[in-house]
């Protein structure tokens, strides 16, 4: 069953459930938004019809806007009405918008916020209530998007690079929530689960929450950014929500443990807790599991080129004791990971090398730009079917099946001619049991060469004598590292700057471009 009916059956199922709901604050008074089952179901078909009436071609949509209802009744009327829809996050940087639009030339852009930018073409709000208040068809079924049409287009965020719109069809989406709903010990049919959601939809975690919570017929709680920022806000919505999966980037659970509050105390029912897009930390897993003993742990990784993720590790407190770091898992069904050389060549177990993805979830490409399309996947036959493939520019190894990350091979750097990968460096960092966290960025000289390291941590208690504390870090260091891979200079955060992914913004942290 695919997705869209999956979404008409439950629909039907359970026409008064919560489907979305979703805080704002204005000024000091918080208002809730939300949506149910048949309003969902309703309005994407009415939205639907409407488009397929007005619009000439079959060009993606636009839907900008922030964790606002209508942005999903916008995605669905999208897909449903046979067009690919683009999300784009408030958050997203006016010249980012920018070249999105002149990217994908849409010919219509739907918004639930006001575009920063003037255009002709654009439906607000307003305009999208008065549709659905007037139209009276809904969407023929036949006109949805097929298997192997777009269903949406994510552009990356630039944390891999400058971004490309990444294609992503129905059928990748439906092998992606195929098996995540089994990630964990599974979702259980005619259970009523709610989902937190963290991650803005214009980046592709997002996806995650959306898309288990459509098919599971659950309630997608979505966390405002207003309210993400406000720990006693945050604290409030967490604890109304009653939410029994949890989806973000490690960096965000880090953010939420800062505060002893959040524990099974106020969200007693939470039974899984799922990270994907950074690095789960032994630490971090280590702090959830006594904050939560009852929950599930699960690491899972990918690039938004294979639909979120693709390998998955239930983290137990065996798993969390027996590694460290902590592996990113096991492949999931349909999916095939190599490591391969600079050549092309695969390695052999153990080694590290580049990590190459070929499965039934991997992109079609990029929007428009056949040659970066061209450079990083291709097609290749596996027990008589074709795949695509992506190479992810990702480093890792595998050993007895379990592939490890070990980092960006963009991320490694040459000092004094030894090769160093900055992330093996914040790994042994955060071996030391007072650091919270910690990023490595090179300092580079005027002819572009690496001058020296400089690391930014972050530590459990104040530190009084960041002197005496960097001597202490330097020369603990050694017991790890080798002399030419510890930093130079340590400098103590409070807290990190993130990324509006919620991932560690790298480039604010010292000029080294992710
Ligand atoms: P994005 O396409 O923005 O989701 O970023 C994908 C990149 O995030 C991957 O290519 C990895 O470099 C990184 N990533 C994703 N999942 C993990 C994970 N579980 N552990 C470490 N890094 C990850």
């Amino acid at each position: 069953m695919t997705i869209l009916d999956k979404i008409a059956e439950n629909a039907l199922k359970y026409p008064d459930r919560i489907a979305y709901y979703t805080e704002r604050l204005y000024e000091s008074e918080i208002r809730a938004f939300y949506l149910t089952w048949k309003e969902l179901n309703e309005f994407s078909d009415k939205l639907a019809a409407w488009l397929d009436d007005v619009l000439r071609t079959k060009t993606p949509i636009i839907v900008y806007g922030h964790k606002s209802p209508y942005m999903i009744v916008c995605f669905l009327a999208c897909v449903k009405s046979g067009r690919a829809y683009c999300p784009v996050d408030i958050s997203v940087p006016l010249s980012r918008v920018e070249s999105i639009i002149n990217e994908v030339k849409p010919e219509i852009i739907l918004t639930t916020e006001e575009l920063p930018v003037k255009k002709e073409n654009v439906v607000s709000l307003k305009d999208i209530s008065a549709i659905l208040q007037k139209e009276q068809k809904i969407i023929d079924r036949k006109k949805f998007v097929a298997a192997e049409d777009i269903f949406y287009i994510i552009f990356t965020s630039g944390s891999t690079g400058t971004p490309k719109g990444v294609q992503i069809t129905r059928d990748c989406l439906d092998n992606f929530i195929n098996w995540g709903k089994t990630l964990g010990s599974g979702l259980k049919a005619e259970r009523h689960y709610t989902f937190i959601n963290q991650a803005p939809f214009s980046f592709d975690l997002s996806v995650m929450d959306l898309y288990l919570s459509l098919y599971a017929g659950g309630t997608l709680w979505a966390l405002d950014k207003k309210i993400q920022n406000n720990m006693k806000l945050l604290l409030q919505s967490f604890e109304k929500s009653g939410a029994n999966v949890w989806v973000s980037t490690p960096s965000f659970a880090d953010v939420c443990l800062s505060d002893k509050k959040f524990s099974r105390e106020i969200l007693p029912e939470l039974e899984l807790l799922l990270f994907c897009g950074e690095t789960l930390t032994n630490q971090t897993a280590k702090r959830l599991q006594a904050a939560f003993p009852k929950a599930e742990i699960v690491n899972t990784y990918g690039p938004t080129e294979s639909t979120v993720a693709v390998t998955e590790i239930k983290v137990t407190p065996g798993v969390n004791e027996a590694y460290s770091p902590l592996p990113v898992g096991k492949e999931k069904p349909g999916t095939w990971i190599l490591i391969m050389d600079e050549n092309g060549q695969e390695v052999p177990e153990g080694e590290k090398g580049e990590i190459v993805i070929i499965g039934d979830s991997v992109s079609l490409g990029y929007w428009n730009n056949r040659k970066l399309t061209e450079k990083a996947f291709g097609k290749i036959e596996i027990n008589g079917r074709e795949y695509r493939f992506y190479r992810t520019g990702d480093k890792g190894y595998k050993t007895n099946g379990l592939l490890f990350y070990c980092g960006r091979i963009d991320l490694q750097v040459k000092l004094h001619g030894y090769r160093i990968e900055i992330e093996d460096i914040e790994s042994n960092i955060m071996r030391l049991s007072y650091i919270r966290q910690a990023a490595v960025m090179p300092v580079y000289r005027e002819d572009g060469g690496v001058r020296s390291l400089t690391a930014y941590v972050s530590t459990k208690e104040q530190v009084r004598n960041s002197f005496e504390a960097s001597q202490t870090i330097r020369s603990e260091l050694k017991q790890f590292l080798p002399d030419y891979m510890i930093p130079k200079k340590i400098v103590f955060l409070e807290a990190f700057p993130m990324t509006n992914n919620g991932k560690v913004d790298r480039k604010a942290l010292g000029g080294l471009v992710q």
